[in-house]
C-alpha cells in the first residue's frame, strides 16, 4: 500500500463523541473526510478498540497502532516493578504521563514485547512510535528535564571514563551544565546515542518490530520545532538526531510532530511548517527517499483550534517543503466540530425501503430522529429512523426502482454535548435536499 497521505489521529476512549455510536458510524465519518490514513492512539494496549480498527480496514483506511515511546498515560498494563523504570526528572512531576527511561533494559524488553503482542492479536497496518524523546522543552531548565536517574549516570560515567553528568540543579557546583560547556555537550551527545538506541532496539534489536512483524512499516516521530536551528534544538534538548536516527534506526518513515510552543498559538499562520524545512533536509540528506509526513495539533487547547480550510492550507505548506504527508491531532478536536453545521454528504438507498443518510459529523439523536424533518419529493413516507451518530436510516415505503426521489432535511442539528469542549450552542442544519 502506498504511503497513505491524508491521515488524522484518533483515541476511541477519548471524550464522548466516539461514545454510543456504531463503529460503522466512525469510520465512515472519516472516510467522508477523505482520510486515508488513521494513527489509533493506544493509551492502553490491553484496551483496543477492534470494531472501530476493523470498520476503518473495511473502507481501506490504513490503520497505524500508535503508541507512546517514552512513557504512559495509563499504568494499567505495566508490570510489577514498573515503578524502577521511571525517569529522574529535575523537579517531581505530576502531571498525568508517567515518563520511562529509555535506557532502562526491563523497559526496553517489556515495550517490545508488549508491541509484538499488539501486532499479534490485532490487523494493524503499521506501528508509530510517538513521543519517544528525552524531556523537555525548553531544556535544562525545564522541570520535567530528564532523565537523571542512577543508570542514566553510570552509563554515561561508562562512556566517558568516569566523568559525572552535568549539574542541572545547583548553580554553584562546579559541574553547573552552565560553566562547562564541554562536559555539556557530552551529555547532550550520550542522550541523542541513547535516544537512537532506544529506537534501534525497538525496531531492529531482539524481539523488535523487525523481528517479529518485518512486513509492518514502522514510523518513527521526531519533534519539530520554529527555531533558529531547529534540527540542533531537537538535539540538544530533546536528544533527537534526526540524521542518526534516519541513519541506524532506518524507520520506514519520519513524522515530524508541532512541538507545542508552536501549536499552542491562537493565529498560528498554516505554513509555519516552512521552519521545519532544515529538518527535512537532515533527514533526506542521509535517507533521500524518505517517506515523511508532519503532524499538527488542531484543537488541543481553545485557541487552536483549527477549520477544515486552515488544514487544507497546512497541508498545501506541507507540500510545499517536500512532505507528503499529514496527520493532525485529533480528529474531533478540530474548530469544524463547533463551527460547521450538519450537512448531508451522502445520500444513498441501501435496499427498496432503505435510505442511508451520511452527514459529516455527530447528530443530535433527538433532531435528526423526528420524521416530520424529512420530506420526500415524490411523496414517500417513513416508517422509522434509526440515527447512529452521523448516520441517520430512513425505513420507508416501498421506492420505484427507476423513479428519483428528492429528499429535503430540515431543522437537523449536532450534538454539543458529544464535543470536548461544551463551549458552544449546537448548529442546525436549516434545509438542504438531496436527490436519491
Ligand atoms: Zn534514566
Amino acid at each position: 500500500m502506498p504511503f497513505p497521505a491524508r491521515c488524522v489521529q484518533i483515541d476511541p476512549f477519548l471524550g464522548r463523541y466516539y461514545t454510543n455510536r456504531s463503529a460503522e458510524s466512525i469510520a465512515e465519518e472519516l472516510a467522508v473526510h477523505r482520510f486515508n490514513g488513521v494513527q489509533m492512539i493506544i493509551t492502553r494496549d490491553s484496551r483496543v478498540h477492534r470494531e472501530v480498527l476493523n470498520a476503518l480496514r473495511k473502507r481501506k483506511i490504513h490503520v497505524d497502532y500508535t503508541t507512546f515511546g517514552n512513557g504512559a498515560y495509563d499504568t494499567h498494563d505495566l508490570p510489577d516493578g514498573w515503578q524502577e523504570w521511571r525517569m529522574v526528572t529535575r523537579q517531581p512531576m505530576n502531571d498525568g504521563y508517567t515518563r520511562l527511561c529509555l535506557n532502562h533494559p526491563e523497559y526496553r524488553r517489556w515495550k517490545k514485547r508488549q508491541i509484538a503482542a499488539v501486532l499479534r492479536q490485532y490487523p494493524f497496518d503499521g506501528v508509530h512510535i510517538m513521543e519517544p524523546f528525552w524531556p523537555e522543552y525548553p531544556g535544562p531548565t525545564a522541570p520535567a528535564y530528564a532523565c537523571l536517574c542512577e543508570r542514566c549516570r553510570s552509563l554515561f560515567a561508562q562512556r566517558y571514563q568516569g566523568e559525572q553528568p552535568p549539574e542541572f540543579h545547583d548553580e554553584s557546583h562546579p559541574r553547573f551544565w552552565r560553566k562547562q560547556p564541554e562536559l555539556y555537550a557530552k551529555w547532550v551527545e550520550f542522550r541523542a546515542q541513547s535516544h537512537t538506541d532506544f529506537l534501534n532496539d525497538l525496531l531492529n534489536g531482539a524481539g523488535g518490530i523487525r523481528k517479529t512483524h518485518p512486513r509492518l512499516p514502522v514510523t518513527v516521530w521526531i519533534l519539530a520545532i520554529d527555531a533558529p536551528d531547529p534540527v540542533r534544538f531537537v538535539r540538544e534538548v530533546h536528544g533527537q538526531d534526526i540524521a542518526e536516527v534516519g541513519r541506524q534506526v532506518r524507520p520506514d518513515a519520519v513524522c515530524l510532530q508541532t512541538h507545542w510552543p508552536d501549536w499552542i498559538q491562537a493565529n498560528l499562520a498554516p505554513d509555519y511548517v516552512r521552519a521545519y524545512q532544515p529538518l527535512v533536509q537532515a533527514a533526506r540528506a542521509v535517507r533521500p527517499d524518505l517517506p515523511m509526513m508532519v503532524q499538527a495539533d488542531i484543537g488541543s487547547q481553545p485557541q487552536n483550534r483549527r477549520s477544515w480550510q486552515w488544514i487544507e492550507a497546512f497541508r498545501e505548506a506541507c507540500r510545499s517543503i517536500g512532505v507528503q504527508s499529514t496527520t493532525l491531532y485529533e480528529y474531533m478536536l478540530g474548530m469544524y466540530i463547533y463551527d460547521d453545521p450538519p450537512k448531508a454528504v451522502k445520500a444513498t438507498r441501501e435496499s427498496r425501503n432503505t435510505v442511508l443518510l451520511v452527514f459529516n459529523k455527530r447528530l443530535d439523536a433527538q433532531s435528526a430522529g423526528e420524521k416530520g424533518r424529512y420530506t420526500f419529493v415524490p411523496s414517500l413516507e417513513i416508517n422509522r429512523i434509526e440515527v447512529d451518530g452521523n448516520l441517520v436510516r430512513l425505513y420507508t415505503a416501498p421506492m420505484h426502482a427507476r423513479r428519483r426521489y428528492r429528499l429535503t432535511i430540515q431543522n437537523v442539528s449536532d450534538d454539543p454535548s458529544a464535543r470536548w469542549l461544551p463551549d458552544t450552542p449546537a448548529l442546525t442544519l436549516s434545509k438542504q435536499t438531496v436527490t436519491i
